[in-house]
């Protein structure tokens, strides 16, 4: 491979002064972040963009890695050669050899550092006639080319690409403060998790089990999705809440139509500590409008009423195939169909109330005290830090906690 460099375009026109500093930092650190296991390239930020040598490491893994790195609009593999017409024809040469058969391009220069003696117009007719002497079965086509072969003269070198590969857009994580997101093992939360993330904010999950009638595996399940989505936005913080006992307290002393709706605001109250005790600003699920019985317009309102923290649900309009689809594209879908007991699904009826009333679910509340059931469950509640790192590495860290 020719290639040496990889270009990062991180665009966001709107970024101005201190914010956009911070952008670039942050981003700069999820990039690291991921390409960890090489450790041989060196990341640079400069004129608006990130350059990262590659130093000889493989490149198929790091383009994986970039792809899912929130905040990057696209990259570009990039050969880099010195300021001499020589060094440049040379080097977009070896750049179009490595795309591999090709039979139409167009050459486009920039010319940033104005004292570089051949201007772009120029440049543009020395380096696509040395390309047609040097090549066969290729012709310029300046409307349509298969290839633009893009060629950039700064200051201190001049950087040759040969088309853009897509980042996945969105806003670097970590540039829009924490969200407690409710993440359960199903489909519809880890989707809301990455639509979360790729507006900038950093996740702490919520789960809530119900040992002994959810098992190990149950468990497994919903590490093994929020390691998934790690790859998005690096660590995440996983809160498994112990809540059998509140189950078994909601099932006692509340009608069993109202059980899903007073479980639904006990979820919420303890996430809101665990947000608070986090300095998450919000709290984040998968509902999607008039999907099931707790998430009609009715329902909502009863249960958002427990709680003052702004409730996100990037998946509100959604119908489920749309959520399906997401989920299969960021690979959580194989492992959120795992058939292994949710919390949710055992003790609760099968016909919940699709209208419950907010005085009725006060009411029913008023029959225990539920604060010490919640007070109990935050204060067994296990956090585990999930890495983007292989999945070794992270037992270590685990077994920390
Ligand atoms: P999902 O596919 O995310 O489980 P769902 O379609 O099964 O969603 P519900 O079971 O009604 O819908 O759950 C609605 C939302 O409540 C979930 O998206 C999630 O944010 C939260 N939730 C449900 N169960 C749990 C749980 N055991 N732990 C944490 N959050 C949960
Ligand atoms: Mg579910």
């Amino acid at each position: 491979m020719n290639y040496d460099h990889i270009l990062i375009r991180y665009g966001e026109l709107s970024l101005k002064g201190k914010n956009r500093t911070h952008f670039e930092k942050v981003l700069r650190d999820n990039i690291k972040q991921v390409l960890k296991p090489f450790p041989m390239l060196k990341i640079e930020r400069t004129f608006g963009r990130m350059i990262i040598e590659l130093h000889g490491e493989q490149v198929e893994p790091i383009v994986d890695r970039l792809q899912h790195v929130f905040g990057i609009q696209s990259f570009s593999l990039a050969v880099k050669v010195e300021n001499t017409l020589e060094a440049i024809q040379e080097g977009a040469l070896r750049a179009l050899h490595d795309r591999g058969s090709v039979s139409t391009f167009k050459v486009t220069a920039r010319r940033p550092f104005k004292n570089f003696p051949v201007d772009s117009q120029k440049l543009n007719h020395l380096v696509g006639g040395y390309l047609l002497k040097n090549t066969s079965n290729i012709t310029v086509d300046v409307h349509h080319p298969e290839v633009e072969v893009k060629v950039e003269v700064r200051e201190t070198a001049t950087y040759i690409t040969c088309g853009a590969i897509e980042g996945p857009g969105g806003l670097p994580v970590g540039t829009g403060g924490k969200v407690a997101l409710m993440l359960s093992g199903g489909i519809d939360s880890p989707v809301a998790a990455y639509l979360a993330m790729k507006r900038g904010v950093k996740l702490h999950a919520v789960h809530f089990h119900s040992p002994p009638f959810t098992n190990e595996r149950a468990k497994q399940k919903v590490k093994d999705l929020t390691k998934i989505l790690t790859k998005y936005g690096g660590t995440i913080h996983l809160h498994l809440v112990p809540f059998t006992d509140l189950q078994k307290a909601i099932h006692e002393k509340v009608p069993s139509n109202y059980a899903m709706t007073i479980m639904r605001r006990m979820m919420l109250r303890i996430t809101e500590q665990i947000a608070n005790e986090q300095n998450a600003l919000a709290i984040a699920t998968g509902e999607s409008l008039g999907q099931v019985a707790s998430q009609t317009l009715h329902s909502m309102n009863t249960i958002n009423e427990v709680t003052t923290l702004p409730v996100i649900r990037p998946l509100v309009t959604m119908d489920k195939l749309e959520v399906i689809s997401i989920a299969q594209k960021i690979g959580t879908y194989e492992t959120s169909i795992l058939p292994f007991e949710d919390c949710c699904t055992i003790f609760l009826p099968p016909q919940s109330k699709t209208r419950p009333k907010r005085e009725q679910a006060q009411k029913f509340e008023a029959n225990f005290d539920y604060q010490s059931y919640i007070t109990e469950a935050v204060a067994n509640t296990e956090m585990i830090k999930v890495t983007a790192q292989p999945q070794q590495e992270n037992k270590e860290i685990e077994e920390l906690f």
